[in-house]
């Protein structure tokens, strides 16, 4: 004990990279996850947990929504990026913008540095974009707007849905990847710094509701050719629905996941996944895997 505080001490004083560096195991995170009975919930309205020093993913509580989306929020030298803003408007309810604002905040007294913030989304559903207004008119704030044409301007991607955008946070580059078929804007995004692929809706360990099936399928194939090609260090999208007995799900509007899933899926679930579309061909084909359920719209 004495010995971390003298390292921590050292560290607030004198940059330590080792410290500063520690990562944390996305694969044994507990998450918040309900309660039987929601009047009961002790839980943190969000739950926040810091990945490394410039990078925090947020979980909504079960018992504010159901839905109780991830968040995630990448700091760079000049801006930070949030990707969605959850289920819920109410501010009171769900405070986002406080809970962003707060670590915005501690992270420019620890760099004497002072950012901008992107507010950006996975896809336009309801349940990633409701807490748009609780950051309209707010200082250094932007809002990416919903629509193709908006997120194309906004990321600079051409030929939309064929090729990338890159958006550079201030030593710190991100990729934007257009995925069309769960949703017409949706977008995987992949973090240079953490090697972080986030995948939205379309891929995540619980039921992928395909909208477009066509569209979809060449979406999940070029993200196969992104990550063969890209270092990735965890697959992460935005809800959790399976349990962790393989094949096995939570049912819809469930308020309570007492044995989830973990978070991260692996490229051997997303290779899995695109093969099956592949198999499926031009038929949408509702499937059961292990960590994830194919369900065509
Ligand atoms: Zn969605
Ligand atoms: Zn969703």
């Amino acid at each position: 004990m004495k010995y971390i505080l003298i390292a921590l001490i050292f560290c607030s004083l004198f940059s330590c990279k080792t410290l500063q560096k520690t990562t944390t195991n996305l694969n044994s995170v507990k998450w918040i996850s309900g309660s039987e009975n929601c009047k009961e919930n002790k839980d943190p309205l969000i739950q926040v947990v810091r990945y490394n020093e410039n990078t925090f993913i947020l979980r909504q509580n079960k018992c504010t929504n159901y839905e109780a989306p991830f968040l995630y929020l990448f700091l760079g030298d000049k801006k930070a990026l949030l990707m969605d803003t959850g289920a819920t408007e109410d501010s009171v309810k769900f405070p986002l913008y406080s809970t962003v604002k707060n670590i915005i905040s501690q992270w420019e007294k620890n760099t004497k540095n002072s950012i901008d913030l992107i507010v950006a989304h996975t896809h336009a559903h309801g349940d990633h974009i409701a807490g748009d207004g609780q950051f309209k008119n707010k200082i250094r704030t932007e809002i990416v707007g919903l629509n193709v044409s908006d997120v194309s301007a906004y990321f600079d991607l051409k030929n939309w849905p064929l090729q990338n955008g890159q958006i550079d946070l201030g030593n710190r580059i991100v990729e934007i990847i257009p995925i069309p078929g769960h949703q017409l804007a949706s977008i995987a995004v992949y973090d240079y710094a953490t090697k972080i692929l986030l995948s939205g809706d379309s891929f995540y360990p619980g039921r992928l509701y395909i909208r477009d099936w066509t569209a979809n399928k060449l979406s999940m194939q070029r993200l196969v050719d992104f990550a063969s090609a890209h270092k990735v260090s965890y697959f992460l999208g935005n809800h959790i629905e399976m349990t962790n007995t393989s094949g096995k799900d939570y049912s819809t509007g469930t308020t309570y996941q007492p044995a989830e899933h973990i978070l991260p899926l692996t490229f051997k679930d997303l290779k899995e996944l695109n093969n099956a579309l592949k198999m499926a061909g031009n038929t949408p084909k509702y499937e059961v895997h292990n960590s994830f359920i194919i369900s065509p719209k």
